[in-house]
C-alpha cells in the first residue's frame, strides 16, 4: 500500500465529483518542491553517520508551507509526500491561511544518544535553512519528534538567522515560545466535532461504548474528554496490550497504571484481548489514534462500531473506506478529526510572530471556532453532495485550495 497512490486517489475522486478545474488537479497532483539532503551526524563514540533527511513542499496557495517532521526508520519519500499533500487538504479544511509540507529523517531515534538526537535535529534544519522559516515553511513534531526537538530546531534556526526567529517551528515547549493548550488541541478537536455530530441523535453518552487505539497524546486525552461527558470507555490499547472490559474501564486507575509501569499490559481491572478482537468489538464509537493501515479490506467487515473518529493519520486503507461506508459507519476524517493540532500550531505561530501570548481560555475558544464552522461546512457538503465525510472534506478543502489559485492566474 503506497500512502502516495492513495492521496492521489482521494484526491481524483474529489475533483470528479466536483468537476475541479483541471489545471488546479494538475497542480495538486504533485509536490511544489521536494527537498532531500544527506545529515552527517557525529556519534557519540566518534564515527560519522549519514542520515537521509527530507522536506516536502506540496502546496502554498494559501500561505506558507506548514507539517511535522517524522523520525522513523521507515520514512519515505512517498510517505512524505502524501502526509505533505495531506496537511495540504487539512489546513484548507480548517480554513487556516497555511499551505502543505511534510519533512522527515530515516532514522530509529529509540536507538539514538540525547545528545545524538540533538545533533541530528540541528542538522536537518542546517540541511534545509534556505527553505524553511516563519514566513516560508513551518514545520511542526510528527511521530517521534517532541517539544525538544521543536526547541533545538528553533535554537538552531534562530543562531543561524543571527536573530530570535523561533517562529520557524511549532510544537515548542511552553517555555519556549510553545502554546498553552497544543497538547490537547488535537484530542480536543476531534472531540468538539463528535459531540456536535451526535447533538441531533438520541445517542446518550452513559448507554454508549467506546474503544480507543493509541493511548498517547491523542488517545489518551480523547480517553479523558469522553470519560468526563460519561461515554463508557470499555477499551484501550497501546503498543502492548489490548485492554477490554464491557463493563467500562476505570480511567484514573488506567492513568496510574500506565504511569507506573509505562503501558496498558497487565491492567488488573480489564482483560487482554488481541488486535483483531479489539477492532471488532461490539462498540459504537472506535477511535484510532496510533498508526496507519489499521483497517483494511481484510477486516473491514468485521468492525462493528457505529461511528469511527480518525485521531491518527490514515488508519483507514481507501478499501476499507468503501466497505465501511457500505456497512453505513459514520467515519470522521483524519483531515478532520485530527485538525485540531495544526490549528493550534497555528495560533502557536501567530503568537510568536506577534510575541503576543494567548490564556489557555482564548485558544479554547479560537480552536472551536475553527473546528465547528470547519465541520459545518463539510456536514453541509454532504448533505448537497451525497458523499461521506471524507470526500465531503475534499470537496470543501479543495474548492478554497482551487479559489486561491484560481485569484493568481
Ligand atoms: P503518541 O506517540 O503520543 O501515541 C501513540 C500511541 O499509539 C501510543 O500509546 C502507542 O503505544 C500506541 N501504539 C503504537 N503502536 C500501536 C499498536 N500497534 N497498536 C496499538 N497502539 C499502538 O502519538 P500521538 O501524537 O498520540 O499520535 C497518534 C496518531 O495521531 C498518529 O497517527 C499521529 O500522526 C496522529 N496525530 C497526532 C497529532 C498530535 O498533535 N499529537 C496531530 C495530528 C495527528
Amino acid at each position: 500500500m503506497n500512502a502516495y497512490d492513495n492521496a492521489l486517489r482521494q484526491l481524483e475522486k474529489a475533483a470528479k465529483l466536483m468537476d475541479l478545474d483541471p489545471e488546479v488537479v494538475a497542480r495538486l497532483s504533485a509536490p511544489e518542491k521536494i527537498v532531500m539532503a544527506s545529515l552527517p551526524v557525529r556519534m557519540d563514540d566518534g564515527h560519522l553517520e549519514v542520515f537521509q533527511g527530507y522536506r516536502v513542499q506540496y502546496n502554498s496557495a494559501r500561505g506558507p508551507y506548514k507539517g511535522g517532521i517524522r523520525f522513523h526508520p521507515q520514512v519515505d519519500l512517498d510517505e512524505v509526500k502524501a502526509l505533505a499533500f495531506w496537511m495540504s487538504i487539512k489546513t484548507a479544511v480548517v480554513d487556516i491561511p497555511m499551505g502543505g509540507g511534510k519533512g522527515g529523517v530515516v532514522v530509529d531515534p529509540k536507538s539514538l544518544s540525547k545528545t545524538e538526537l540533538e545533533r541530528l535535529s540541528r542538522a536537518w534544519v542546517r540541511a534545509f535553512r534556505q527553505v524553511i522559516g516563519p514566513e516560508k515553511d513551518v514545520p511542526a513534531p510528527d511521530v517521534y519528534t517532541t517539544p525538544q526537538i521543536m526547541a533545538w530546531m528553533a535554537d538552531e534556526f534562530s543562531t543561524l538567522e543571527g536573530k530570535p526567529s523561533i517562529g520557524v517551528v511549532t510544537g515548542k515547549p511552553l517555555d519556549y515560545g510553545g502554546s498553552k493548550g497544543r497538547g490537547a488541541a488535537t484530542a480536543t478537536g476531534g472531540f468538539y466535532v463528535f459531540m456536535k455530530l451526535i447533538e441531533d441523535t438520541d445517542i446518550k453518552p452513559n448507554k454508549t461504548k467506546v474503544a480507543i487505539q493509541g493511548f498517547g497524546n491523542a488517545g489518551s486525552i480523547m480517553a479523558e474528554l469522553l470519560d468526563n461527558e460519561k461515554f463508557i470507555i470499555v477499551a484501550l490499547a497501546d503498543s502492548k496490550a489490548h485492554i477490554y472490559n464491557d463493563k467500562g474501564l476505570d480511567l484514573e486507575k488506567v492513568f496510574a497504571h500506565k504511569e507506573s509501569t509505562g503501558s496498558l499490559a497487565g491492567f488488573s481491572g480489564a482483560k487482554e484481548i488481541s488486535k483483531e478482537e479489539f477492532l471488532a468489538l461490539d462498540v459504537d464509537v472506535l477511535v484510532p489514534a496510533a498508526l496507519e493501515n489499521q483497517i483494511t479490506k481484510d477486516n473491514a467487515e468485521d468492525v462493528k462500531a457505529k461511528f469511527v473518529v480518525e485521531l491518527a493519520n490514515g488508519p483507514l486503507t481507501p478499501e476499507a473506506d468503501e466497505i465501511l461506508y457500505k456497512k453505513g459507519v459514520v467515519v470522521i476524517p483524519d483531515v478532520l478529526a485530527n485538525a485540531g493540532g495544526v490549528t493550534v500550531s497555528y495560533f502557536e505561530w501567530l503568537q510568536n510572530i506577534s510575541n503576543n501570548y494567548w490564556t489557555e481560555e482564548e485558544v479554547d475558544k479560537e480552536l472551536r471556532e475553527k473546528m465547528i464552522p470547519a465541520w459545518e461546512a463539510i456536514y453541509q457538503m454532504s448533505k448537497d453532495k451525497k458523499v461521506d465525510f471524507r470526500t465531503a472534506s475534499f470537496m470543501v478543502a479543495l474548492h478554497r485550495i482551487a479559489k486561491a489559485i484560481q485569484a493568481k492566474v
